[in-house]
């Protein structure tokens, strides 16, 4: 868990991150039992406790990664030119026959990335087959548990296939394939509902920081009594809400031909867009979608690298800022965000708002991509005290090693870190002021045991899974073609480099 080093702590000399400083000075940090009490140059330490000196560090806090698939850990690799259809195409092969030990493997591989990359925190959305259990979930919150990050873990969920949320889809197969897309049902919502009810009331990892959420994956995959059902359970149980919305054309284009609206006033008609709100992706979201989003105290979650592999085209991520939108920074699941490396989907975040607009005062600047990458994914997971280096925030603290090539000379620090930092420097990590990864190594499990444990989990499911690969393969060809003409459609957005100019309202 992210269980506290009990005690008094000081980092001494390190430079602490600050979006206020061109180049970060050194400070000192002051620990008690996980969470940070004050933080300044030459602080004074209560006797007997613990000295840490981290001259020659750049010190930030963890980046907490907004939007992630911890079910994708055994799927990576699978796809080149796959679009987001395609993906989900795939899920029944990709995604099935797992073991509730491949469950929990899956997550904690995603994890162990993630804090070797300096990323404490993660919202994941994950996904069981045929249904969440609350065995599964209890899994997967024990892979964060075991190394000791903080997550919102949230089962992902819809009771419509991708052939019956996508209007003609089904028509489209031909006869033999129709009856095997069929086939592919899903549970019914009810069954759906109460197993997430089941877990719910079974939660037993808010202690350490593991919270429960609700992800009804894409609005037009989930009936509406099913999205009414899974924002009646987040009310009754407290928790946040994280939906797919307007993440690819497709979507967006079946949205408005389903409600004769965008998904997310959809959603919203529905009772489901609050403060407890995700939008994952938000890349077609217009005008009045994000001043929704920011009058309810909705976030999106901005994953920007997925974004390119699947060919979603571009989030207007400045425009979202400027009309108040609260954005957290994710890396998307591996199967189509590759890796879990928030510092690449920093530096990804800001180069896709430069290539926007020859205006650089319309581009994103660096320190607006840290804040989203820290504090704003910090909101969107609902957590008031992870994000920054201050006093009352738990010690979730990243090393950087500034002798690494990219910090030498180390002139501006936010530019540094978001256009330069690959996660290399990345040498130490503390969550809850204890030392998850040290010296380069991870201290709370054994990589190599895992990735034989991996290994052989990938043989395994490699053969069990070989028919609905099979399956996949015969259907991808047609919903690939139907898709493409689906995002051929006019819409009233452009998200596309290609597409007219000035059609990015
Ligand atoms: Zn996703």
């Amino acid at each position: 868990m992210a269980r506290a080093e009990p005690g008094w702590q000081i980092v001494r000399g390190g430079r602490l991150a600050d979006p206020a400083q061109r180049r970060a000075a050194p400070a000192d940090i002051l620990i008690e039992d996980g969470v940070i009490r004050a933080v300044g140059a030459g602080l004074a330490a209560p006797e007997g406790a613990r000295e840490l000196d981290a001259t020659g560090f750049l010190l930030h806090p963890g980046l907490v990664n907004a939007h992630t698939h911890g079910h994708g850990g055994l799927g990576r690799g699978q796809g080149d030119r796959w679009t987001l259809e395609l993906l989900l195409a795939s899920a029944p092969w990709v995604g099935g026959s797992r073991s509730l030990a491949d469950k929990r493997l899956s997550a904690l591989l995603c994890a162990a990335e993630m804090v070797q990359k300096g990323c404490t925190a993660a919202y994941d959305l994950y996904t069981e087959v045929p249904l969440p259990t609350r065995e599964g979930l209890d899994a997967v919150a024990d892979a964060y548990d075991t190394l000791g990050m903080r997550a919102v873990v949230a089962p992902m969920v819809a009771d419509l296939t991708l052939y019956e949320a996508i209007p003609g889809l089904l028509e489209a197969l031909p006869e033999g394939l129709r009856r095997e897309a069929e086939k592919l049902r899903l549970r019914p919502a009810a069954e759906t509902l109460a197993a997430m009810e089941e877990a719910a009331k079974h939660w037993r990892w808010n202690a350490a920081d593991i919270r429960f959420a609700i992800a009804p994956t894409i609005p037009h995959h989930c009936s509406t009594e099913f999205l009414c059902g899974c924002r009646d359970l987040a009310r009754a149980h407290g928790v946040g809400l994280h939906s797919h919305v307007g993440e690819s054309k497709v979507q967006a284009v079946v949205g408005m031909q389903r409600y004769g609206t965008t998904l997310t006033r959809h959603m919203d008609r529905l009772g489901l867009v609050g403060p407890g709100f995700t939008v994952a992706h938000g890349i077609w979201l217009d005008d009045e979608d994000l001043r929704l989003l920011a009058d309810r105290g909705a976030s999106i979650a901005h994953n920007p690298v997925s974004n390119m592999k699947l060919g979603n085209g571009m989030l207007r991520l400045a425009r979202a800022l400027e009309l108040g939108v609260n954005v957290g920074l994710g890396t998307d699941g591996v199967t189509s965000g590759d890796n879990g490396n928030m510092y690449e989907a920093m530096r990804a975040a800001a180069g896709l708002s430069h290539v926007q607009t020859p205006d650089p005062r319309g581009w994103v600047s660096a320190e607006q991509i840290y804040r989203a990458a820290t504090l704003g994914s910090a909101r969107a997971l609902g957590f008031e005290d992870i994000g920054a280096i201050a006093p009352g925030m738990k010690a979730d603290i990243v090393f950087l090693d500034l002798a690494v090539p990219h910090w030498i000379p180390h002139n501006g620090t936010m530019n540094q870190l978001v256009h330069a930092e690959d996660a290399t420097a990345v040498r130490h990590v503390m969550i809850g002021g204890r030392f998850v990864f040290k010296d380069g190594r991870h201290t709370t499990l054994d990589l190599a045991r895992l990735a034989i444990e991996a290994e052989a989990a990938r043989e395994r499911l490699e053969a069990a899974n070989a028919a609905q690969k099979a399956l996949f393969e015969a259907l991808a060809p047609v919903v690939s073609s139907f898709c493409a003409g689906l995002a051929a459609r006019p819409y009233h957005l452009g998200r596309y480099l290609c597409e007219a100019p000035n059609s990015g309202v």
